[in-house]
């Protein structure tokens, strides 16, 4: 899918992560397209790795790099399951001690295709905990 309408500002620095993200925004189908909000990525801190709030997703490159042991198919299952969150307009304040919503964002990510990058995801970063 073409995110070019929906991504009002991109600023990710790190250029393998980068490319990560773009494999999975290409990924998702486009029937997607028109229900997909208005967002931002940024690349910052944060103190669980990633996180979506009004703006959009703030990913802590390092962090990630870390947890995952720079597995990209880790990264990637992540950023899909962030961008599940995203098109469910789920925010860290709706989103905040509701397990279920994390649930939600791994069935969809796992319906735009990504079951592997999920399941690997899962593996690397343990199960839902109510800030991821
Ligand atoms: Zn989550």
């Amino acid at each position: 899918m073409n995110f070019k309408s929906t991504i009002i500002e991109y600023r990710v620095y790190d250029q393998n992560f980068k490319r990560l993200v773009n494999q999975v925004l290409g990924r998702i189908p486009d029937t997607y397209e028109e229900e997909f909000p208005i967002f931002s990525i940024y690349e910052g801190y944060c103190e669980w790795g990633a996180m979506v709030d009004e703006q959009g997703i703030v990913f802590d490159v390092g962090k990630l790099n870390e947890e995952s042991e720079g597995d990209n198919v880790a990264i990637k299952g992540l950023v899909a399951h962030e961008l599940a969150h995203v098109f469910l307009k789920h925010s860290v304040l709706v989103a905040q001690g509701k397990a279920t919503l994390e649930h939600e964002a791994d069935k969809l990510a796992i319906k735009w295709d990504f079951k592997r990058e999920i399941e690997v995801f899962r593996q690397k970063f343990g199960p839902p905990t109510p800030q991821k």
